[in-house]
């Protein structure tokens, strides 16, 4: 069966209800209508009744209207109670007495009406309000005016029958009127309308009020009726103006109460700070119950892992990111102590820090340790800790705070890493070698029981490796020798790479030094087996110097000094070897090193000099007359202020390794241009003398050679044709290549160039005779021998032949005998020099000399 189709009207109809009342139930909705409808009805037949009626009575009505509104003006408390009443009904009620139901239903509906204007906002109350007040008074009030119709009809109404049917009309409109309105009340919140008693019972006091109101109202008629209306002009004044006295005195009885209420014993004031009291407790519960419940919810959201602990660090509570950190469940948790959690390693550090919660004045500790996750792995934990309290407990609990620091950590064991060990081999470097030394070192002052050795490990060629190789095969040779040294290592030994081709190694706990020596050996040995390097097949050696700690340190750097020193003299001895260090390689070291820092101070506080050892025309081969003397050899002297004059031998090696020989070579250079240059200017005799200058290997090898010879040239004004620079043979084989140029450049000059101890090197003749060459001195070595050895009296024989042949001045060095001497001038050598003809001269020597003899020898 098809739903009964709505057509148009009931829309409009329900549209208009939903705008009027909105909140209405659908029974509300018919039983307002059914009260408008019904009171507007009643409400109209009285109006049509009214305009009948003479003006006097809508003039009689209008008053009784003000009066009962006016008197709504000044309500009465009950006293005791919260509760007021108005009279407003006594003139209602008087209405009705003396006109009749239609005047008393308008009277009632005007007041109701007004009243309702005044205190609701809204037409449908205003509406129904004075519509249900009309119907009420209107109903009970015909019935009332039928009844005294019928009581004047039996033989007069007294004034107490018309009292008593006043009074139960009272009580019928009480309960009409209140049974209407409660009624609406209950259908609005759709509760069942027939439970009606308890609402009615509410507005018992209202019934009481009607009941009074009643009463006056019935006096004030029943004093009409037999005196006439004068009377109530009197009445009505005096009621309202007892009315007005009673609002106005009750109104002052309430003050009065509430100044003695204020002013009352002091059992009363403890009673309401009492009561005060604890309402501020319960305050201070409810404020406590919120603190707690933010707690508990920032303890269990927190993100970082909390727990609450027993000073014993049994878990009492735990939160859901500290389990996680764990990997546990928080059940788990709380059955265990935070200690368990902790690896073994760390735990004595917590367990103290737990212990010491125990003593006054902890206020918390901070703590990083690692924490045992369920998955094997391990958390680093910033820890924080502090004291709890809880609200009633009287035991102290500790608060936890837990948070995952293993990124960083991880992060800072890198970096420490890197620090710490070299990148390549991935061995500790010097720094932390060093470390572990001075850790030996310290533990041998105190406890000398447990021997150690250090060991310092070079390779013997890795130069060419990497020179010839590369140095990606040179890394990975590196790479391998670190791995080979590892190998055979015991576990509390260390290996280092102190950098290049340089490692140490930390023999810790020896029996006796021989412990130490069959290491090395197994070193070199396992150093020895090929190394495979891509495709290539590489034989290497090392060298090992070792110390023992015997020695005595004091520093981790004495005893690498001294590890370094023993292997130098593995490789002096050969290489591919060990050495042990001694006290006797110490003193030459030390003394090596107090040259060495001597000589840095040696050109500038004036303690070089300069010697000059005279050469001489040996025979008629360059149309020099034999003996002439051809010029000077400068020699380089040191004038220790200890150790007195020193000669090259003590002090040209550490001048080559410190880096002190280019200013040596200079002061040479220019010391002795300006002194040879000052005796060719003394006499003209002079002014074709020459002068040798020895040169080094680093002076080769110097970019600015030629510069510096040419401002040693200028500032002394010696001509270049006069200056000789003199290298050995075996440096200038070894660089023959880049000397070339050097050499190119200084013949350029006009400068002329001399092989010094000719013979002792390997010169190939070919070299020889392609290089800017203009001398050769024949080594000291084969003059010494010329007599006793024919083999070197061939060589020299040899070497001034092959000069003559390639056009070059042949010098002999080291004469020192006449025999010698007439030798070298049968075989054909121009010139020489030795003690036999003059030995080295200081320049004032030497210019005495020259000044005394004019240069000849003697
Ligand atoms: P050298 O260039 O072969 O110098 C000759 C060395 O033989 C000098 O030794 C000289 O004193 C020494 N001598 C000269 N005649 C005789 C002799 O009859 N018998 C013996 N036994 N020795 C003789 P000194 O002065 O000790 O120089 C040694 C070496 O030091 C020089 O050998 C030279 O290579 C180097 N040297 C000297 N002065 C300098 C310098 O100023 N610069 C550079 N770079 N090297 C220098
Ligand atoms: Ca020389
Ligand atoms: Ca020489």
């Amino acid at each position: 069966m098809p739903p009964p189709v709505d057509k148009g009207q009931g829309t409009g109809w329900s549209r208009l209800n939903a705008a009027l009342m909105p909140d209405y139930t659908p029974q509300a909705i018919t039983f307002w209508w059914l009260m408008v409808g019904l009171g507007g009805g009643v409400l109209s037949a009285c109006a049509v009744w009214l305009l009948q009626q003479p003006w006097t009575v809508a003039l009689q009505m209008a008053v009784g209207l003000a009066l009962a509104v006016g008197s709504g003006l000044f309500p009465v408390r009950v006293p005791g109670t919260k509760h007021s009443f108005a009279v407003g009904e006594v003139f209602i009620f008087l209405v009705l007495l003396m006109i009749g139901p239609a005047a008393a239903a308008l009277v009632a509906a005007g007041e109701t009406g007004l009243g309702a204007f005044r205190t609701s906002r809204r037409w449908t109350s205003r509406l129904v309000t004075p519509a249900i007040s009309g119907l009420s008074i209107w109903s009970s009030g015909s019935l009332l005016q039928w009844t005294l119709v019928r009581l004047e009809a039996a033989g007069g109404a007294s004034a107490a029958a018309v009292a008593a049917a006043m009074m139960a009309f009272a009580a019928l409109y009480f309960v009409v009127n209140a049974v209407l309105l409660a009624g609406l009340q209950r259908l609005k919140r759709g509760e069942p309308w027939f439970r009606l008693v308890a609402p009615v019972v509410a507005l018992r006091w209202v019934g009481m009020a009607y009941a009074g109101s009643a009463a006056l109202a019935t006096l004030l008629y029943v004093t009409y009726r037999q005196q006439g209306s004068g009377v109530l002009w009197v009445m009505v004044p005096l009621l309202a103006m007892l009315l007005v006295t009673l609002h106005f005195y009750f109104r002052q009885q309430e003050v009065h109460e509430a100044l003695r209420d204020a002013s009352s014993s002091a059992a009363a004031r403890e009673a309401v700070l009492m009561l005060r009291e604890t309402e501020a407790t319960e305050r201070h519960l409810k404020a406590l119950q919120a603190s707690e419940y933010r707690f508990h919810s920032a303890f269990t959201h927190a993100s970082i892992g909390m727990a609450l602990l027993d000073l014993d660090g049994s878990l009492l509570q735990v939160n859901a990111a500290l389990a996680r950190l764990l990997g546990r469940s928080a059940a788990e948790l709380q059955r265990c102590r935070v200690q368990d959690c902790v690896l073994a390693d760390d735990r004595a550090a917590l367990e103290g820090q737990l212990a010491a919660t125990r003593h006054a004045g902890f206020e918390g500790f901070a703590l990083e340790l690692r924490c045992q996750h369920l998955d094997g792995g391990t958390v680093w934990m910033a820890l924080h800790c502090g004291f709890f309290t809880e609200p009633g407990a009287d035991t102290a609990r500790l608060i936890l705070q837990a948070q995952d620091v293993s990124a960083r950590r991880r992060a800072e064991a890198g970096l420490q890493h890197m620090a710490f060990h070299d990148s390549l081999t991935g061995l500790p470097n010097r720094r932390r070698f060093v470390e572990c030394l001075a850790g030996v070192v310290a533990r041998q002052q105190t406890d000398g029981s447990r021997p150690w050795a250090v060991m310092f490990l070079d390779f013997d060629r890795f130069k060419i490796v990497n020179d010839s190789l590369g140095h990606t095969v040179g890394d990975a040779l590196l790479q391998q020798v670190a791995r080979r040294v590892q190998e055979r290592l015991r576990p509390g030994d260390t290996v280092a790479r102190l950098g290049g081709d340089e490692f140490a190694i930390l023999v810790d706990h020896i029996e006796g030094e021989r412990d130490a020596l069959v290491l090395a050996d197994r070193l070199l040995d396992a150093l020895k087996q090929p190394f495979m390097l891509g495709d290539v097949e590489l034989i290497a050696s090392a060298s090992i110097g070792i110390t023992f700690s015997t020695q005595g340190y004091t520093t981790a750097e004495a005893v690498l000094r001294d590890a370094d020193i023993a292997m130098y003299k593995a490789k002096a001895a050969g290489k591919a070897r060990y050495a042990v260090f001694d006290a006797s390689l110490h003193a030459a070291v030390t003394e090596r090193l107090r040259l060495e820092g001597d000589l840095r101070h040696a050109i500038e506080r004036g303690e070089l000099r300069v010697e000059y050892q005279p050469v001489f025309a040996l025979g008629a081969a360059d149309a020099i007359a034999p003996g002439t003397l051809s010029g000077f050899e400068a020699l380089v002297r040191w004038q220790h202020p200890q150790d007195g004059r020193l000669l090259p031998a003590a002090f040209l090696h550490l001048a080559e390794d410190s880096g002190l020989m280019l200013g040596l070579s200079d002061f040479v250079l220019q010391q002795a241009c300006q002194q040879v240059r000052q005796w060719q200017l003394a006499d003209a005799a002079h002014a074709g003398l020459g002068l040798a200058v020895n040169i080094s290997a680093h002076d080769l090898g110097s970019p600015a050679l030629v510069a510096r010879v040419s401002r040693a040239l200028s500032l002394s004004g010696l001509q270049p044709q006069h200056l000789t620079l003199e290298l050995t043979e075996n440096i200038l084989m070894s660089h023959i290549e880049a000397a070339l140029g050097a050499l190119t450049a200084l013949r350029q000059l006009g400068v002329k160039l001399a092989v010094d101890d000719f013979g002792t090197g390997y010169s190939s003749l070919a070299h020889l005779s392609q290089l800017p060459i203009d001398s050769l001195k024949i080594d000291r070595s084969f003059v010494s021998q010329l007599q006793r050895n024919p083999a070197d009296a061939a060589v020299v024989s040899a070497i001034i032949q092959l000069g003559g042949t390639l056009h070059k001045t042949v010098v002999a060095e080291g004469i020192e005998t006449a025999a010698q001497m007439d030798q070298l001038r049968q075989l054909g050598c121009g010139f020489g020099q030795g003690f036999h003809l003059a030995t080295p001269l200081s320049a004032a020597q030497a210019s005495a000399w020259l000044h005394d003899t004019g240069g000849a020898r003697h």
